[in-house]
């Protein structure tokens, strides 16, 4: 099995080496100490996939994986930003606070200028910094490299400006962020993972109600390693273009469908009444598309309960079940997906899923601590005999959100 965990050039180690690592870098761009260093981590979604815009229920954990953030405030206004992954790694991206408007940064600045920007349009007059990047967050495998980037930006901010907003808000202007000012029309599932995982457990997220404080939101202990269980994360290095085209029509057929149900989103149809509403859409792309959602959502509940009763195993066919559901009627997998999870089930795992948004990306699989080399071994196989280059697997540990370096 190929770990990752080794090629970013901060990815191992304490928290002080990484610190040190960061701070160092920092230093080599902008010639000064920075102030404070914060990572916020990527993610993995257990199940719950695409029921986040229906105002439904995930699952997600953080991963080891993180971005780290090296920064300082500045007193004139300028924002400039350095990431050691960018095209441009040699250069600072240079912007006035006063510029930022939505759509006006291109390329991977937006990200964390949109964060700045998010906190200012919502009344925090923060001022400029000195932001340096370094992550280990595999980037466009649907392990959200992207929120990682912002949720690091707000974090720090919040910390260096005393504003004393929570992970759950942090991760709402984070978002806010990525649909206005970088103009992707991305859920909250990923911002919220970033900010507010707890190691190890899980996050039951139910959209309706993401402030903690209201009780449904909550941490879901998830000792993997206790169970003797490993939960493998194999990124298969493929991404179709046409993701994003895909993702906006599935949002927008699942707007019509509640709209046709009289429903303010899909999440307001319970299981039960799933066969009777489906007589009532118009047509088979709508059918599959709610039956999808409705029944993600009650695995999202079942695998829940099954984590809160200590049945780590029992969750498998689940994962598997959902990833049946993303194939035939979300159609939101495709080949390279397909065979990582039936080979990875063939060869022993409990359970196997795509995890992210679709077409391409990475799937999870559960399996055995003694098997999880044979799995991973079996999937880079299928892979060769088809042509394709090789998948990378790594073993996602419940991780922190994110939190500050010292
Ligand atoms: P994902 O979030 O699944 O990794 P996205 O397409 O949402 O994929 O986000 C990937 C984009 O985020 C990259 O194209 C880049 O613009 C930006 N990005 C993420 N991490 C970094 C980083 N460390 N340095 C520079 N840009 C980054
Ligand atoms: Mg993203």
């Amino acid at each position: 099995m190929t770990d990752q965990d080794g090629t970013g050039p901060v990815s191992t180690g304490t928290d002080g080496a990484v610190h040190e690592a960061v701070t160092k870098g920092y230093e080599s761009v902008y010639g000064t100490a920075p102030q404070v260093v914060w990572q916020a981590p990527g993610r993995v979604n257990v199940i719950g996939e695409h029921t986040d815009y229906n105002d439904g229920f995930m699952l997600p954990i953080a991963l080891p994986h993180a971005t780290r953030l090296a920064a300082s405030l500045r007193g004139d206004g300028v924002l400039r930003l350095h990431s050691a992954q960018s095209p441009d790694s040699s250069g600072i991206t240079e912007l006035a606070l006063s510029d930022l408007v939505p759509g006006s940064v291109p390329g991977w600045a937006a990200y964390p200028a949109g964060v700045v920007w998010a906190l200012r349009d919502a009344g925090h007059d923060v001022p400029g910094a000195d932001l340096y990047f370094d992550s280990d967050v595999p980037v466009g495998a649907g392990l959200s490299s992207s929120a990682a980037l912002e949720c690091a930006v707000a974090a720090a901010y919040n910390d260096l400006c005393g504003l004393g907003l929570t992970p759950t808000q942090l991760a709402l202007l984070s978002q806010h962020a990525e649909n206005v000012f970088v103009g992707v029309p991305c859920g909250i599932l990923d911002q919220l993972a970033s900010s507010c995982c707890e190691e190890g457990a899980a996050l039951f997220v139910d959209v309706r109600s993401i402030d903690p404080a209201e009780g449904r939101t909550r941490q879901v202990p998830l000792d993997l390693a206790g169970a003797g269980l490993v939960l493998l994360v194999i990124d298969t290095q493929v991404k179709h273009a046409h993701a994003d085209g895909a993702y906006a029509e599935r949002r927008r057929g699942c707007e019509k469908a509640a709209a046709i149900l009289g429903l303010p989103a899909l999440r307001d149809l319970p299981y039960a009444g799933l066969d009777a509403a489906l007589e009532r859409l118009p047509d088979d792309g709508l059918r599959a598309l709610v039956r999808h959602i409705v029944t993600e959502d009650a695995r999202v509940e079942q695998v829940t309960a099954l984590l809160d009763a200590g049945e780590l195993r029992a969750i498998g066919p689940l994962l598997t079940e959902g990833h049946a559901s993303m194939r035939d009627d979300y159609r939101i997998s495709c080949a390279e997906t397909d065979l990582a999870v039936d080979t990875a089930v063939a060869a022993g795992a409990l359970g196997a899923r795509m995890t992210g948004g679709g077409f391409g990306g990475s799937i999870i699989a559960l399996v055995e601590k003694a098997g999880a080399e044979a799995v991973a071994a079996a999937v880079t196989s299928a892979f060769a005999v088809q042509g394709w280059t090789g998948p990378r697997a790594f073993t996602a540990v419940p991780s922190a959100g994110a939190r500050r370096l010292e």
